[in-house]
């Protein structure tokens, strides 16, 4: 089987490419590096089976071989990122994901679109089913990111009915782990790099709002049974572990040992004040449940970001 997974070196993308290439795969790696990191796939150079390709799919994508999968993962995907990126985050959505179908159709691949609990924007329904239709808002700052993967998931389905493309739609609940960018903004990296340095926890409004943390090993695994599936329609793949982000400060610093200040800031536009995945029908279609704990998915994560920080 040949792979290609776009955004490959991002943080899902090259745990998918790990995963595969455990597998057998041949793994084609496409990204423009923009907020992916070649440090991310270094171990994966050298190995037979792997390629790197750097490239930006909202341009023309050429791969000579024949593909059996295509895993669309390109997209800056932290706030901080789709806030400086806007335009890009709406053509890799959009454009990006045209060429990656278009490909798909043109090589007949199996199509799988990385979706997001952001397609429910706001929710008010809770916790959230595949059938809620979500309260996103389109000219919000978010719109960019949630637009652009509602957008996708109208192409997958018109090249699903229309070109008959074998297509699977995840939508991903925020996942957490190694390879996260310390950097990039988001509540994980941000409170575990301060936790290790030893500095205020910066907690975004009163911190009530809720989230619900799902380790990476368990949604690539998730991801993987979607791919190998029959299932066309969306499938949430998250944990339903819920917790209010004050919450996690706390636990966090219970893990770690510590008792440190809480900073509060203010609290970004549109964030949605609840999150968490209803995960009945990958329970039954794909048997899937998340296994890693979070007391254990964060003790590897902070290790590696402890590594990184040299600390
Ligand atoms: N957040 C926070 N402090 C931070 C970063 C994020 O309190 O330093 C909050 C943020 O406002 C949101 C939640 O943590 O309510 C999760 O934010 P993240 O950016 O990780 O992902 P989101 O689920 O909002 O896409």
């Amino acid at each position: 089987m040949r792979t290609l997974i776009t955004g490959g070196a991002g943080f899902l993308g090259s745990h998918l490419c790990d995963r595969l290439i455990k597998e057998g795969h041949a793994v084609i790696c496409m990204d423009n590096l923009i907020t992916g990191n070649m440090s991310n796939i270094a171990h994966l150079f050298g190995h037979e089976k792997f390629q790197f390709i750097k490239h930006d799919v909202t341009e023309y994508i050429y791969v000579e071989e024949s593909l059996d999968n295509i895993l669309h993962f390109a997209s800056p995907a932290s706030p901080i990122d789709y806030l400086e990126l806007p335009i890009q985050t709406l053509k890799v959505g959009s454009l990006g994901t045209h060429k990656a179908l278009g490909l798909a159709k043109e090589k007949n691949a199996r199509f799988l679109l990385a979706s997001t609990s952001e397609v429910y924007g706001d929710p008010l329904i809770h916790p959230q089913p595949e059938e809620y239709f979500g309260n996103v808002n389109p000219i919000g700052p978010r719109g960019v990111y949630d637009e652009a993967k509602r957008f996708a998931e109208a192409l997958t389905m018109a090249y699903h009915r229309y070109h008959g493309v074998e297509t699977r739609i995840v939508r991903i609940f925020n996942t957490y782990g190694p390879r996260m960018r310390i950097d990039d903004g988001r509540v994980v990296p941000a409170f575990a790099s301060q936790v290790l340095k030893g500095i205020p926890l910066t907690v975004f409004g009163d911190g009530s709002q809720t989230r619900s943390f799902c380790y990476v090993t368990d949604l690539v695994d998730g991801i993987h049974r979607l791919l190998f599936s029959e299932e066309t329609d969306p499938v949430n793949i998250g944990n339903p572990h819920e917790m209010s982000i004050m919450e996690f400060a706390s636990k966090i610093q219970e893990i770690a040992g510590v008792n440190l200040k809480i900073e509060t800031k203010q609290l970004p536009e549109d964030d949605p004040k609840v999150r968490q995945p209803d995960i009945t029908k990958a329970k039954n279609i794909l048997g899937w449940t998340p296994v890693v704990s979070f007391e254990e998915g964060i003790g590897k994560t902070m290790e590696y970001f402890r590594k990184k920080l040299n600390i």
